[in-house]
């Protein structure tokens, strides 16, 4: 029991059931605070990362308060990976929505009725529909969870009208505390979310956005799949992972390159049948190290613990999007890459892209802006993470030791006459031409073309012969996304010069570049803890576990981390529990898992013990 007056009440409460149903020791930043605030009847907006631990700050309150929680989520594909996770719990949790058989449906309202569900997840829709509504109405309820909350946001990406009407439950239900989640949102979407569901009371928690086990790393784009292999070899071998292109049919090649290659590689985009997508997304869930190349169709409430790194093999629309697609990598925790090549047609394609886009004038404004930030990520030379942090409103260090730039901080070289030079390129031929046209020029190459063009007479022909071609389609690459040129709409890559060229053109401005240098890899073999150092014989053990996981997650019909996380695993490893005493105290082992599984983890560590003496 809580102590009255104590300065949180129900926090004990909630520690509590943090460690005896989930297993874990302590709350990570701001939870405690949130549950306590939910537990006291009142509430919350809650803006946190992908992975920050959104779900225990309404599944602890609807455990501690009486009645039932629900919680509103738009993933129905989700849902049951949910469900059974918190049944493996032994938290007594059901869902409704349009996948349930009539015998399953009728199975949770006989549940629901008797009281006998802690949290029941709902599809937004059921709420529109006729009787849902007096149903809640019977029941008596805990909480409700309001997820993706940015759905109910008309401008964003991931609108759901059904979302607007989810103000009804305050109104129905004024005295039921409402939490609601979102992993992306600016202040608009903020104040939409407040306003279209009525959370004006709510105390925001907006905590950080910071993902210290996500190394970030840029590189230039050179042979593509070779350093993608490469990456993956040294890496990431027999890691999970997800590989992003930006069309379909790359997503296709790139996997079945991949597939060639040894890796099992599936591919994912919104032109496959809904039944392939839906199985390469259950074999990504349910077998260990499968790769998925997708377009950005696949990621939205993909709830894996253990994706261990994610490749951008072009360049996203926007840092939102790339932090977005990125922050799916090491919820667990453990160490995770998010690595992407970029170069300079990236930048002529997605510029193109945009202008030729059907939106408005003012919404093809907003995004040139978002690429523009997002490029200017790409050719900082500074901290990528705390560029990241800073887009975002929070503060951050100079260094945070954890990207390539503070890893391996990339040389810069002044770079203005270089860019006087090709900007005059530009000019004097015509604002017309192409990157591969204009080098030809600055080179001084006699080619077909340029002899026709009768560009060999041009004040700037050959003036570049200096610097290799490689290091000028730098110069180029790096002037383009910084705004000094502009790309034609005509489809052939003709730059123009903006008016950000003239200072530089006149000698007022000098300008710093980047050297682009060959990644070098900053780890030998895999990212994930389990290889560091790991001695044989601890390797035996784990492997040993992973096998009994997966015999598990075969028998209960769920993916093996519903089991247990790697980090449990690896946890059991280094802990050596021979009792179920000692198993609890292993970070991810609650009551419910200790008696569901328990056992046969501790035979097989037993087993392993005995053989060691
Ligand atoms: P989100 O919904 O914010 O993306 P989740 O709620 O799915 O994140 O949590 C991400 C992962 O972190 C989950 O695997 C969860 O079990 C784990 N987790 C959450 N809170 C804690 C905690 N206090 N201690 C240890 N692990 C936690
Ligand atoms: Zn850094």
């Amino acid at each position: 029991m809580d102590q009255p007056g104590t300065e949180f009440p129900g926090l004990e409460s909630a520690r509590k059931v943090l460690r005896t149903v989930f297993g874990y020791d302590d709350f990570r930043g701001a939870q405690a605070e949130i549950i306590v605030e939910m537990i006291n009847g009142r509430n919350a907006l809650v803006l946190m990362p992908t992975g920050g631990g959104k779900s225990l700050c309404y599944q602890i309150p609807a455990l501690l308060r009486d009645g039932v929680g629900i919680v509103i989520s738009p993933l129905i594909a989700l849902m049951q990976d949910q469900v059974d996770a918190l049944r493996a719990a032994g938290v007594r949790a059901g869902f409704i929505n349009s996948s349930l058989s009539a015998e399953d449906y009728q199975q949770v309202m006989r549940a629901l009725r008797s009281g006998e569900l802690d949290l029941l997840y709902l599809a937004p829709e059921r709420l529109s529909q006729p009787g849902t509504l007096e149903l809640l109405s019977s029941l008596r309820i805990a909480l409700f969870a309001i997820d993706e909350a940015h759905c109910v946001s008309q401008w964003g990406h991931d609108f759901r009208a059904d979302y607007l009407s989810l103000n009804v439950l305050h109104q129905r239900f004024p005295h039921v505390p409402r939490i609601a989640l979102t992993a992306t949102a600016d202040a608009a979407t903020r104040e939409e979310i407040i306003n279209r569901l009525e959370l004006h009371d709510a105390r925001h928690f907006v905590t950080g956005f910071d993902r210290p086990n996500i190394q970030y790393r840029i590189t230039q784009k050179r042979n593509p799949r070779v350093q993608l292999l490469d990456f993956l070899r040294r890496e990431h071998n027999g890691d999970a992972g997800i590989v992003y292109c930006l069309s379909r049919k790359k997503t296709e090649e790139t996997a079945f390159w991949l597939e060639q290659q040894g890796f099992t590689a599936l591919p994912y985009h919104a032109g496959l049948s809904a039944a392939e997508r839906l199985r390469n997304q259950q074999r990504f869930l349910r077998e260990d190290g499968v790769i998925v190349v997708a377009t950005i169709a696949f990621g939205m409430g993909i709830d894996k613990p253990d994706v261990r790194f994610i490749v951008h093999l072009d360049l996203p629309k926007s840092i939102e999007s790339y932090y977005q697609e990125t922050g799916r990598a090491g919820r667990d925790g453990e160490p995770a890459t998010a690595w992407m090549v970029y170069g300079l047609q990236d930048v002529i394609k997605l510029r193109q892209m945009m202008d030729d886009s059907q939106g408005g004038e003012h919404f093809k404004r907003l995004e040139r802006i978002r690429l523009d930030a997002m490029l200017g990520l790409c050719e900082i030379t500074s901290c990528r993470r705390q560029a990241l942090r800073q887009y975002f409103g929070e503060e951050a260090p100079d260094q945070c030791g954890n990207c390539d730039a503070c890893l391996n901080p990339a040389p810069t070289w002044d770079g203005t006459l270089a860019a006087q030079k090709a900007l005059s390129c530009v000019y004097r031929t015509g604002q017309r031409f192409g990157v591969a046209y204009l080098i030809e020029v600055l080179s001084g190459l006699e080619s077909e073309r340029v002899l026709q063009n009768g560009h060999t007479h041009l004040s700037t022909f050959g003036i570049g012969r200096d610097i290799d071609k490689s290091q000028w389609q730098s110069v180029y690459r790096q002037l383009v996304a910084r705004g000094y040129m502009g790309v034609d709409h005509n489809g052939f890559g003709g730059l123009y010069l903006t008016s950000k060229a003239r200072p530089v053109l006149k000698g007022e401005e000098a300008i710093r570049l980047r050297e682009d240098v060959q990644e070098v890899s900053s780890r030998t073999s895999k990212t994930s803890r389990a290889d560091v150092g790991m001695l044989p014989e601890d390797r035996r053990l784990f492997e040993s576990l992973r096998i009994c996981r997966k015999k598990l997650a075969e028998q209960y019909d769920v993916p093996p981390y519903v089991i247990f996380h790697d980090a449990t695993l690896l946890d059991m490893v280094h802990l050596r529990p021979l009792n179920a005493q000692q198993l609890l105290s292993v970070n991810g082992v609650g009551q419910g898992k200790l008696s569901k599984y328990g056992e046969e983890f501790l035979r097989i560590i037993n087993e392993h013990e005995l053989d060691l003496v």
